[in-house]
């Protein structure tokens, strides 16, 4: 099997932008990855390029000078790259965070904000729900935002912040009403677009948060931080339901990532199994080593279908909740899959840091953890698909 194979099974017309990206991408070799992750270093010269290329910006519309384009080729960008070997986790949110303030952003909101988005002035990469004690049950979140004339003060914590260093605003879900007194289990949390420019030193404080991989996270603290009235994304206490609809982008595009990730591991571990001549043959002339990839490409493939279908049920503007997460499910389990097999099949060299695949493995370990864990995408399924009694 030619190692293209892999790489193109996606059979569709982005040709172009799939070549774009594995042009863009070929100037960041494993070398300059191996030495960011050693150093924990944030990859400013990737995004750069990424952002003046116009990737990043390609679901904001071209009437805020986005690129305007379909998820299905969002998806294909963050698919290539990752199947080049680079990590879009490092400014993936740039993408999709915005999808908050452009459904639900006032007209002034999204006038002042989307285009320097879109032109990679203004970083909106930060996105602050989960809270150390409340972890996944998100309405249980403590942060608070008590308004006080034209602003609020915000109080709290926020942990696994990614990218909280490396951007200029955080989409931020903090509770205004306090849950007794809400009408509604989901009501009384609110999303603000705080300008962490203005906040940092003045109430908000980045702590690093050292990790298994690079991924530049962060806990961040709130000490009677004041945010602007005109701050708020949409309608107070209405933010609970404006996060959940930017989630299925998130989770489409993360799986398409994960995608990504699988065939890069396919790819390795056929070239390799191809030339390494152990008992006097290449190892992959055994059944024992080609099942194993051929497993992995199979899972691969039919997450890759899940992800389109979801794909193109979020363009077509239906719903595709049951889909993304779906898709989001398969493909970390693909690619987590894909990642054990291809160091079994380096054998030693898989642990060896010039390979890159230790380094891809820690990496897209994250995927069935966040940004949803798996047993919380099983839920949804068995509830909101299957009927079964609601477990929590
Ligand atoms: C590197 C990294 C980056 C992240 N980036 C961001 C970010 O930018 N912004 C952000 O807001 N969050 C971010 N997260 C948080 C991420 O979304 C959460 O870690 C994830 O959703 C799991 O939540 P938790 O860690 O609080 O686990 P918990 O909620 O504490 O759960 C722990 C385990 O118990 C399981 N569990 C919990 N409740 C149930 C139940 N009722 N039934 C069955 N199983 C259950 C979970 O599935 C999980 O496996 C990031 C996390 C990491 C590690």
């Amino acid at each position: 099997m030619a190692a293209n194979a892999t790489r193109d099974s996606a059979h569709d017309d982005l040709a172009p932008i799939r070549e774009s990206v594995r042009a863009l991408c070929a100037d960041f070799p494993g070398e300059y990855w191996r030495r960011l992750d050693r150093e924990r270093a944030y990859p400013e010269e990737f995004v750069a390029a990424l952002t003046k290329a116009g990737f990043l910006a390609a679901l904001i519309p071209e009437e805020y000078g986005g690129s305007g384009l379909t998820m299905t080729a969002a998806a294909a960008i963050m698919e290539e790259i990752q199947a080049s070997g680079c990590n879009g986790a490092a400014c993936h949110a740039q993408m999709y965070t915005m999808g908050t303030l452009l459904r639900h952003g006032s007209a002034e909101q999204k006038k002042r904000y989307l285009p320097a988005i879109a032109r990679g002035e203004l970083r909106l990469q930060a996105f602050g729900v989960t809270e150390p004690t409340s972890g996944t049950d998100t309405l249980n979140l403590r942060t608070t935002a008590v308004r006080d004339g034209d602003h609020y003060v915000v109080n709290g914590q926020k942990i696994w912040t990614s990218r909280a260093e490396h951007s200029d605003l955080m989409l931020l879900l903090a509770r205004t009403t306090p849950r007794e007194q809400t009408a509604s289990r989901t009501a009384g949390l609110t999303v603000f677009l705080v300008d962490m420019r203005v906040a940092r030193g003045h109430g908000l404080t980045i702590r690093p948060i050292r990790t298994m991989m690079n991924h530049a996270t962060t806990e961040v603290f709130f000490e009677n931080l004041d945010v602007p009235a005109e701050a708020v994304i949409g309608r107070e206490g209405e933010g609970f339901r404006y996060i959940l609809s930017g989630m299925n982008a998130e989770r489409i595009l993360i799986a398409a990532e994960c995608i990504g990730d699988a065939k890069w591991f396919i790819e390795k571990a056929t070239a390799y199994a191809g030339e390494r001549v152990v008992f006097g043959r290449p190892i992959g002339q055994n059944q024992g080593v080609q099942f194993p990839i051929a497993r992995a490409y199979i899972g691969m493939r039919a997450a890759e279908l899940m992800v389109r279908e979801a794909a193109a049920l979020y363009e077509a503007g239906r719903d595709c909740g049951a889909e993304a997460n779906m898709a989001k499910h398969l493909a970390a389990e693909a690619s987590w899959a894909a990642a054990d097999m291809c160091v079994q099949t380096h054998g030693g060299f898989g642990f060896a840091e010039e390979f890159d695949i230790e380094r891809k493995f820690r990496e897209t370990r994250l995927y069935t953890v966040a940004p949803i864990s798996t047993n919380l995408v099983l839920s949804y399924i068995a509830e909101h698909v299957l009927g079964l009694p609601r477990s929590y």
